[in-house]
């Protein structure tokens, strides 16, 4: 169930657990000798392949409302960014991007600490610390690829200074669980963005792309999904000079059929971001952008605030023009138009780790999620069958991977 965010090797320490790439391609931990079971225990008390929370109660009060399928929100609006540069840079309508820039111009908080495209593997993402908006911009655009967010986070907390986190929902939900065995957390992190994640692409997936084009993977030298124009182009570069350059629908396939994801992204409990103050996301209707306009689409994100943190935020944000709204009401129906996949995988996900838990697997410990209340709705037939559709693929052998080793450096 890891998803190789690098929070394991943070709380254990990296003479224990090393969170690197394995031969599978992924971030995985690999175990050293001294892990005892003290590490064990306060590590699956962290991982967010083992425990996935959603809104602190703390933060719920009388004016959030519940939607089952969406969670708490207390505002939910179609904005982009104010600045138009800031808006086409962006994966969607780059709010991302423009409320990291406006958190540090008028000093709300020092840095942002997000992530960027790696250096050393351009497909995958790394973590950051931006301190004014151009490391902001430079981190702008959605990454698919494997990212150890959380690798840093004890650094990070040592800095003692107030800072955002924007992550993906699984990150979030990650640093919710150690804000649990480390104060600091609650008092340094003073804004938790997030953008809704349908999942993060396989290496394997990314390996057999890059073939297409007689690539190999140790040869790329830039990489980026998406972003300038949205979805934007997914284009990238070789050390012997290929630049290619692909509608972000050639990329995916037109229906998203090229859309491949770990195990964990399948069954993922939350890829909503229950816990952060603001969740973000893309608004094509049904799903998917329409390639006969995806060039011409200038951008706009659904926003749901879920805390009164986050709709402060947002409000001040409109106001002082960082943001700029298209329409000011939203509703967790018009969410359901633009993320149809999302509100499948909650109604599934309850059974599916019953199935999972009827193979012997382990299967993430959730609260405040509201699952079995959404499968109850579903009733018995769908909920069996979503549970025996996993445990076939169990016992085929297609939700485990090889015990982790380090892959050779490239
Ligand atoms: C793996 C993945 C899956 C996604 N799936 C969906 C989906 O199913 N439905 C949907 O509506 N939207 C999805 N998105 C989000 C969407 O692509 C946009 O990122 C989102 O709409 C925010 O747009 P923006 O213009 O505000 O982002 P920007 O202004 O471009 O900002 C993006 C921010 O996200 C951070 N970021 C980028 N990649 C990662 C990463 N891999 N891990 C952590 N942080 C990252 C960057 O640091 C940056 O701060 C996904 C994004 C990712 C990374």
């Amino acid at each position: 169930m890891c998803i190789g965010c690098g929070l394991c090797q943070a709380v254990a320490g990296p003479e224990k657990v090393k969170a690197v790439k394995v031969t599978s391609g992924h971030i995985r931990p690999v175990a050293g000798p001294d892990l005892d079971h003290e590490d064990v225990d306060l590590i699956y008390d962290v991982c967010p392949g083992t425990r996935v929370d959603g809104l602190p109660e703390r933060l719920v009060d009388e004016s959030t409302q519940i939607d089952p399928v969406w969670g708490a929100h207390r505002t939910i609006v179609l904005a982009h960014a104010g600045d138009p540069a800031i808006r086409f840079e962006g994966s969607t309508g780059g709010v991302l991007t423009a409320l990291g820039t406006y958190l540090l111009e008028t000093q709300r908080v020092k840095f942002i600490f997000h992530t960027k495209a790696s250096r050393s593997e351009p497909t995958f993402g790394e973590s950051t610390l931006s301190f004014t908006s151009g490391d902001v911009w430079e981190a702008a655009g959605s990454r698919y690829g494997p990212t150890a967010t959380l690798v840093d986070i004890k650094d990070v907390l040592n800095r003692g200074e107030p800072f955002a986190f924007i992550g993906k929902p699984c990150d979030i939900g990650a640093l919710r669980n150690y804000a649990r065995h480390d104060q600091r957390v609650d008092t340094l992190v003073k804004y938790w963005l997030t953008l809704v994640c349908g999942g993060y692409m396989p290496p394997a997936a990314m390996n057999d792309f890059l073939a297409r084009y007689d690539v190999a993977p140790t040869d790329v030298t830039a990489f980026r999904y998406r972003g300038r124009g949205c979805p934007g182009p997914t284009r990238f570069e070789t050390r012997q000079g290929l630049v290619k350059e692909l509608r972000y629908t050639d990329f995916w396939g037109e229906d998203e059929s090229g859309w491949s994801l770990p195990f964990r992204c399948k069954v993922c409990p939350d890829g909503i971001g229950e816990s952060a103050d603001i969740a973000v996301c893309d608004t094509w209707p049904g799903g998917s952008p329409n390639p006969k306009t995806e060039d011409q689409d200038p951008g706009a994100n659904a926003m749901i605030a879920r805390t009164l943190a986050g709709q402060e935020l947002l409000e001040a944000a409109i106001h002082d023009g960082a943001l700029g709204v298209d329409d000011p009401h939203l509703s967790p129906k018009d969410i359901t138009d633009f993320q149809p996949h999302q509100m499948k995988k909650k109604y599934a996900v309850w059974a599916r780790f019953e199935g999972l838990k009827a193979e012997g697997c382990t299967a993430p410990i959730t609260n405040r999620l509201r699952l079995k209340h959404l499968a109850d709705e579903m009733g018995d037939a769908f909920n069996t069958m979503q549970a025996n559709g996993t445990r076939k693929r169990v016992r085929d052998g297609n939700t485990k991977e090889p015990t982790p080793q380090p892959a050779e450096p490239n």
